[in-house]
């Protein structure tokens, strides 16, 4: 993992293992410098929290001009769903996108994931230039959209699992991941990444796996290890402030 501060207090991490590749840009953003007021503040990216319009369309900017200022942001809208999109070439208008990732290999569009404690997973196969941003909650993880969107890599782009490149971004750790009614909220086939002795569950394993068992390797995935709601002064927490924004991952090809 790579920090770096662009202005006094814009920050951004990237992933080691993306970051190598020149074709692309990437990165996490921290909650701070955003123009937002608490419980937004600072840099939150939600239009859908109750926050200023005005202060999330300048969050936005500032975040696209520090990644490419040629590039044209794509945000989903996020369902906790498994649906991911394909954008194709030939789709000149972003349409309002209701999906929880998606998929490109066309240069110059930013493609975001908002998070307050669900994980963005980004993917990159440099082989054949197509990136991917996920957005996997506790219910995407259920459904396994992080290998969902690696089979939909393969059909539609040639992608072989062995050369992606993936990040798994700050999110709630097994430290925090508590679900007490687990037996009734989560399926039988997840049960076995409680820890032993809490009702706290390991979704940073859970989408190692999921990766892994869909062929990529597990040298290449990184995962940034860091929990949103232990590090809630500098991510968005959902189950440590309730009302709060959210945070911007994005990947693009340039
Ligand atoms: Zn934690």
């Amino acid at each position: 993992m790579v920090k770096s501060n662009i202005t006094k207090s814009l920050e951004k991490l990237e992933f080691t293992n993306l970051k190598v590749f020149p074709q692309i840009v990437h990165s996490v953003f921290t909650r701070r410098g955003g123009v937002s007021n608490h419980p937004f503040d600072s840099l939150n990216v939600s239009f859908s929290t109750g926050d200023e319009e005005i202060c999330v369309a300048e969050n936005r900017n500032r975040i696209a001009n520090v990644l490419d200022r040629n590039s044209q942001s794509v945000f989903l809208d996020q369902v906790h769903g498994d649906d991911i999109v394909v954008l194709e070439d030939n789709k000149v208008e972003i349409p309002f996108l209701k999906a929880d990732g998606i998929i490109t290999d066309v240069k110059g569009k930013l493609l975001f994931i908002q998070i307050a404690d669900c994980q963005s997973v980004m993917m990159f196969d440099p082989e054949n230039n197509v990136i991917a941003n996920v957005h996997a909650g506790w219910r995407g993880s259920v459904k396994n959209i992080v290998g969902k969107c690696v089979d939909i890599m393969g059909k539609s782009f040639g992608t072989n699992p062995e050369y992606i490149v993936a990040g798994i971004s700050p999110s709630l750790g097994p430290c925090c991941a508590e679900f007490v009614n687990y037996k009734k909220e989560l399926p039988e086939s997840v049960w076995k990444y409680k820890e032993k002795d809490s009702f706290n569950f390991d979704f940073w394993e859970l989408s190692f796996y999921q990766l892994l068992q869909k062929g990529v390797k597990a040298t290449n995935i990184e995962n940034m290890n860091i929990c949103t709601k232990c590090f809630s002064k500098t991510f968005f927490s959902y189950r440590k402030e309730k009302l709060t924004g959210r945070f911007a991952c994005a990947i693009g090809l340039v």
